[in-house]
């Protein structure tokens, strides 16, 4: 247990913590809605600093980022709780788990420095926190995030976007890149299932994207809750008028789990519209994923139309751009963070 950073005390005994837009009011011998912090004797802790339940090396592609320091391996690591209630969670068994009522010492304790000696032995340019929600593990994520910083590594968050105004800073100032989870286009959507709201998340990745971290975002497409024609192509133009063409857009398939199993697997033609329709309102980067080998997996210069970058699921296997990031047909530049990883990645299993 930890003290939590984000947070304000109230009159008898409440506090207020201030991580995330539901902003929950706690009472002395409570937990907030995440279940990850407890108020003791007007105090609020943090259940979850250092909790470690997953760590591996991931190629930055699974996060999904095509366009941040291609091909590198990014070490990837989690903790317990969200702030989100998704049915069809993919992480359920981790996001999902009531840090008050479970066995705290079943995980691995790590303290930030002890991350960074993993990331340096295992070679790894970048830190992500991903699978559940870095968000929601914010006091460890800003240590963590600016100790590698002091060491030239970068850091990634894989989120849910739902910060709050209070916190947006704290994280944009502290993180190298994110991939945003955009569940859907819909407000009544987001608090029917998911128990949150869409704004405060497009607002947090519009933020992110004006303070210079790189963006991209993914729209996993679940059939008949969120793939209709009309609220794609409204995600879209908001992306383009918010983000701009270049930031990328990664469409998903959706596979039945968890609570989530009245729903089948997204046909691929439910993919190839979206690409189109993301296409039509003047994306750039846009991509199908949960498809290997799909030709949508590789990416087309804006310019030209030639296929620059072929992929196959997570890994280059064609790479058509010279040292600048510029298309080798027409010389239009790609937009990438970073250069391309040169070495063959030598760790990819688990830690
Ligand atoms: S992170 Fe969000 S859900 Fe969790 S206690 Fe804080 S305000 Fe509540």
């Amino acid at each position: 247990m930890k003290e939590a950073r984000y947070y304000r005390k109230l009159d008898n005994n409440l506090v207020q913590c201030t991580i995330c837009p539901r902003k929950c009011v706690i009472k002395p011998g409570e937990a907030g809605f995440c279940r990850t912090r407890i108020n003791k004797n007007g105090v609020l802790y943090s259940l979850v600093y250092g909790v470690v339940s997953s760590i591996a090396i991931d190629p930055v592609e699974k996060k999904p980022l095509f366009h941040f320091y291609p091909g590198s391996p990014t070490l990837s690591i989690s903790t317990i709780g969200c702030t989100f209630k998704c049915p069809w969670c993919q992480n359920w068994h981790i996001s999902q788990v009531d840090a008050t009522k479970a066995d705290l010492s079943f995980y691995d304790n790590y303290a930030p420095e002890d991350i960074i000696e993993y990331a340096k032995r295992t070679e790894s340019p970048s830190i992500s926190i991903t699978y559940n929600e870095p968000i929601v593990w914010l006091e460890y994520s800003i240590d963590l995030a600016k100790l590698a910083k002091a060491n030239n590594i970068k850091t990634i968050f894989v989120t849910n976007g739902y910060a709050s105004d209070e916190v947006l800073d704290e994280i944009a100032s502290n993180i190298n890149a994110a991939n945003v989870d955009i569940k859907c286009f819909s407000e009544e959507t987001y608090r029917k299932y998911i128990k949150g709201d869409l704004k405060p998340v497009l607002e947090f990745t519009e933020y992110l994207k004006k303070k210079g971290v790189h963006v991209e975002t993914t729209y996993l497409i679940i059939p008949g809750l969120n793939d209709s024609p009309d609220e794609i192509r409204q995600y879209c133009k908001w992306h383009y008028e918010h983000l701009g063409p270049e930031t990328p857009l990664h469409f998903s398939k959706f596979y039945p789990q968890y609570k989530y199993t009245s729903a089948l697997p997204t046909p691929v033609e439910t993919l190839e519209n979206a690409w189109k329709i993301a296409k039509e309102e003047g994306l750039y980067y846009v991509y199908t994923g949960n498809v290997p080998g799909h030709k949508y997996e590789n990416t087309y210069c804006p310019e030209c139309g030639k296929e620059v970058i072929r992929r196959y699921g997570f890994y280059i296997t064609k790479w058509n751009l010279d040292e600048q990031n510029r298309c080798k047909f027409c010389g239009a530049k790609i937009h990438i963070s970073g250069e391309k990883w040169k070495e063959a990645p030598r760790y990819w299993w688990l830690i």
